[in-house]
């Protein structure tokens, strides 16, 4: 769930620069494509173990309702990547996180993390993208960026990261005195 700047900076240079070289080294470029990496794709919904393509796919439908229901929904259906091994999910270029979501690329979800709010969580940070630019979102608070995935994504308390809860509390207040119509206008100008 971090979003590393200068790495998925470098990933895309490289991936324009040297495409074999980047997919050999840059390992989330792999989310291109990633049935060249052993997965299963079924349009945006990727698994590594086929047989679990309905139930991801499930999720992943669930997450793009609910965030809908928010009021902006997303309009393209951005790749998204479940695993189900260790291994897998750092082929991809995971690391201690439980999901994580590269700005072009798509999102990864590792196998302890297979639960609709991993899913949404994952989804609300792409709208973010689409709404603020993969740019502009990076360059958002961190209370606006994380804050908002945990706030609207609702997490199981067993999920919630302490470490979070302030950022979530603190865009929790900023949308009360905001409003929903105003959301992604008022966010631009943070
Ligand atoms: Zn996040």
């Amino acid at each position: 769930m971090k979003k590393p700047r200068a790495l998925t900076v470098w990933v895309i240079l490289a991936a324009l620069s040297a495409p074999p070289a980047a997919w050999a080294l840059a390992k989330p470029v792999r989310l291109l494509a990633p049935v060249l990496n052993g997965m299963t794709c079924d349009g945006a919904v990727c698994v590594e173990e086929p047989a679990r393509l309905a139930e991801a796919a499930a999720l992943y439908e669930d997450a793009l309702l609910k965030i809908a229901a928010r009021g902006t929904p997303l309009q393209q259906r951005p790749r998204m990547a479940f695993c189900s091994t260790d291994a897998c999910y750092r082929a991809f270029g995971g690391g201690a996180e439980r999901a994580i979501t590269y700005p072009w690329l798509g999102s990864l979800i590792a196998s302890t993390s297979w639960a609709p709010h991993f899913a949404r969580h994952e989804l609300i940070h792409a709208l973010q993208a689409q709404e603020l630019g993969a740019i502009g979102m990076l360059r958002k608070p961190a209370w606006f960026r994380e804050g908002m995935a945990y706030a609207w994504s609702e997490p199981p308390p067993e999920d919630m990261p302490v470490q979070f809860a302030p950022l979530r509390a603190q865009f929790e207040a900023w949308l009360d005195g905001t409003g929903q119509r105003r959301l992604w206008h008022e966010a631009r100008r943070l």
